[in-house]
């Protein structure tokens, strides 16, 4: 008995002893409490596509602090949360690169909607293209404070359009003044980059491009209907939306386009092979970033044709959404079919998937985006997944298609030593599928756990989320303040 009492006392001495010892892993600030470690579990390397068997990843408080095979890394056995990740594929967490988290009132909820089905579906990070920036700012804190459940946001906040804007979150440009002061507004409010939409007038684009330049942030959006692609490329803007301007500078009638007469009829008609391949090569050599939203340039020319009603993800938002905001949209964008017809649309989305696996072949740089919520019946977190999958279907390999909602993001905001892949020093941002998503890119859909911000929710609180979110999407939505939408 005594010598069972004090062989017990010699072992506590020692975890006591082992606790105190200095971690080789850990930095100065090492506490045990905030460390998460994973063991056994395959690393998908989105660098090179191998997959990296039994592994280990130790992270402390939000930060990755080693990474390596199982036999040679050391990690705290007495760590708090140990998860073994035998048989899952842990890849870096995903980037929704073109939402819209407040816009206007028009998607009331959102906050309790779309920043949770953002996590719950593996997406740790978001491109706000076009919001009000006073409310986004204010999520981004409650967000890295840990007060709020949400993704990273990278925020335009209002867009900049023409002199009479047709969306809510919108600065008015009639004037080279206009634009030079907005840039620069933005710019001291807070603003990670500015966003441009299609009907700003033509020499105020070239002085916003010039004042964005001059303040060192960058420009992003849509290729502004009075201007080329090639001219914006040219002019730095750092990325382009929906793959406007693509077709309008494949085509000789180039210059017709800007005046405004253009459909998708015009532009497969007078698709110029090697017009559209100058302008890849002008693409590339400038690294002009692509978000082409597929899943939406599907969804929208083909809106007529389909049945939303029968969507299992419908009860995960507001009534208000679907019987207001969608309905009008639909209706809107119903009108813009104008004379294509659907033979002529469904070409057109079979051609976009072309242009993309050229501009791609030639090295033009591609991000995974949705137009969520504002796409109908797009919604945030899930869609994205499906925005992959699209890749796929443009030729891209399921490592390439990763990229885009990954490295490529981080690449983007030049931020690839903060997060895009699985490495010591960035960000705990990781998620977890129980298959192997460069077999077949619908596996990413399989998340069975999210680590955010080194927070671990595990599958049951995705499902908690999850449950919260259908919950609040029953809520009556407020009465919008705005009145008709065109
Ligand atoms: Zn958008």
């Amino acid at each position: 008995m005594k010598t069972r009492l004090r062989f017990l006392v010699a072992l506590a001495l020692i975890c006591l002893f082992l606790l105190n010892l200095p971690q080789p892993l850990a930095a100065q600030s090492w506490s045990l409490q905030d460390t998460i470690v994973i063991t056994d579990v395959n690393i998908v390397d989105v660098r090179t596509g191998e997959i990296r068997r039994d592994q280990v990843v130790i992270i402390e408080r939000n930060r990755i602090v080693a990474v390596g095979p199982r036999k040679e890394t050391r990690y705290p056995r007495n760590a708090p949360t140990i998860l073994n990740g035998k048989g899952a594929f842990l890849i870096p967490g995903l980037w929704d690169m073109h939402v819209h988290l407040v816009f206007g009132d028009w998607f009331p909820l959102a906050q309790e909607i779309s920043l949770p089905l953002f996590v719950a579906n593996g997406i740790t990070g978001v491109r706000d293209m076009g919001s009000e920036l006073e409310t986004v700012l204010s999520w981004r804190n409650e967000i890295e404070g840990g007060r709020l459940l949400g993704p990273r946001i990278m925020a335009a906040g209002p867009m900049l359009d023409g002199p009479k804007p047709r969306f809510p979150s919108s600065i008015a440009i009639a004037t080279p003044e206009d634009g030079r002061r907005a840039v620069d507004t933005l710019k001291h409010a807070g603003a990670d980059f500015i966003k441009l939409q299609s009907l700003i007038p033509r020499d105020a684009v070239f002085a916003i491009a010039d004042e964005a330049r001059k303040q060192g942030i960058p420009f992003e959006g849509h290729v502004p209907d009075s201007v080329r692609a090639s001219e914006m490329s040219d002019a730095g803007m750092h990325s382009f939306e929906h793959l406007i301007g693509i077709f309008e500078g494949s085509s000789p009638l180039e210059d017709e386009f800007l005046k405004g007469q253009k459909n998708e009829t015009k532009f497969l008609a007078t698709y110029d092979p090697e017009r559209a391949s100058a302008l890849a090569t002008l693409l590339a050599k400038n690294q002009t970033w692509q978000c082409p939203t597929l899943v939406w340039e599907r969804g929208g020319n083909l809106i007529d044709i389909t049945d939303f009603s029968k969507d299992a993800r419908a009860k995960y938002v507001p009534t208000y959404w679907k019987e207001h905001t969608w309905k009008i949209f639909t209706e809107a964008v119903k009108t813009e079919f104008n004379t294509d017809d659907l033979e002529t649309r469904k070409k057109f989305v079979d051609k976009e998937l072309e242009v993309v696996q050229l501009l791609h072949k030639a090295g033009v740089p591609f991000l995974a985006g949705t137009d969520s919520p504002t796409g109908v019946y797009i919604f945030p977190g899930f869609s994205l997944h499906e925005e992959l999958q699209r890749f796929a279907a443009a030729g891209f390999t399921p490592l390439e298609a990763l990229q885009t909602a990954t490295l490529n993001p981080a690449r983007l905001f030049n931020m690839e030593d903060q997060f895009g892949a699985i490495e010591k020093g960035k960000f705990a941002d990781l998620v977890f599928l129980d298959a192997n998503p460069l077999e077949d890119i619908r596996n990413t859909q399989k998340v069975s756990a999210v680590i955010l911000n080194g927070k671990y929710l595990s599958n049951a609180d995705l499902q908690k989320i999850l449950q919260r979110v259908e919950v609040s999407a029953k809520k009556e939505a407020p009465p919008p303040r705005t009145g008709s939408i065109f």
